[in-house]
């Protein structure tokens, strides 16, 4: 079984180095010390398909210590970005091309740097902050708060039924693409009370026994995808037509059909490095 999109980067995060400016800096002279090279937030791809980096030392600026890979520490550089929350589907083009190991270092580059531009104000007091941690904070100087990047919960569940699953679709897909119902955690939620609450809201179906099956980061800009698995209680569908453009219920046949990318296959499976592709997997190889 693949593992999910966006991990399995191997990198040391070296925490220990974070708090301490002299070991970072002397981090960042090391002559092997490399930088990912960025356009906007997107990646940029060498000869080989491969994440670009150039070399740091000298250069000037402020950078995300994103870890070590071996004996070599990888810095990303911090951007001060003029739009948020832009999710290109070009970059999906590129994901689709790059091996997991790159999606995942340039998914918490990307996901780091969309949160340092969120937060450059204190949200307690409103005095601007200040990079801190090596990039893995920000610090206010008036009021001494210190601020960490922050992950945002998504469940994304498929709900069975009699050997189906439920796949629906929002407008803005692609065409022919349906996935896995999603939605964040609300506080005062558990995950499973999450998984129920988004099925009876988006699809009108009750559930029980959720199971957790995978996570993955999903850089956009800073969500944990938590995927599980709920037994529906029925199978009659109340969409809601606020959220989902249309759904139906899958059996096995359809959704490897769909993995496969068949050409009669009922519906376009979401890419790889999502993780309802995951869930999709594991469903249809190891049944309900
Ligand atoms: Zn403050």
């Amino acid at each position: 079984m693949g593992a999910p999109g966006f991990t399995g980067a191997g990198l040391d995060r070296a925490d220990h180095l974070r708090l301490d400016p002299e070991r970072i800096a002397a981090t960042m002279a090391n002559g092997d010390a490399r930088l990912l090279r960025l356009e906007t937030l997107d990646p940029v791809l060498d000869g080989e398909g491969r994440l670009a980096w150039s070399a740091l030392a000298g250069v000037e600026g402020e950078y995300l210590f994103l870890g070590l890979e071996g004996d070599t520490p990888l810095f990303a550089p911090l951007l001060s970005l003029e739009s948020l929350g832009q999710r290109a589907w070009s970059v999906f083009r590129l994901l689709a091309l790059m091996s997991p190991q790159d999606a995942a270092i340039w998914g918490a580059a990307r996901s780091l740097n969309e949160w340092h531009n969120r937060h450059r104000f204190c949200g307690i007091c409103g005095i601007a902050t200040e990079h801190y941690r090596a990039g893995w904070g920000r610090k206010c100087p008036g009021c001494g708060a210190e601020h960490f990047p922050r992950v945002d919960p998504v469940v994304i569940m498929l709900a069975e039924h009699d050997g189906r699953v439920l796949v629906a679709r929002q407008p803005q897909y692609p065409p022919g693409r349906y996935s896995a119902l999603a939605g964040f955690v609300e506080p005062g939620e558990s995950i499973e009370e999450a998984v129920a609450r988004e099925l009876m809201e988006e699809a009108g179906v009750s559930v029980r026994d959720v199971r957790y099956v995978a996570s993955q980061p999903w850089p956009f800009p800073g969500s944990l995808m938590i995927a599980c698995l709920a037994h529906a209680e029925s199978d009659a569908l109340r969409l809601d037509p606020a959220e989902l453009e249309d759904g139906f219920w899958v059996d096995r046949a359809g959704v490897l059909a769909a993995l496969a990318g068949a050409p009669d296959a009922p519906f376009v499976a979401p890419p790889p490095f999502a993780i309802a592709n995951t869930l999709l997997t594991r469903w249809s190889e190891q049944g309900s």
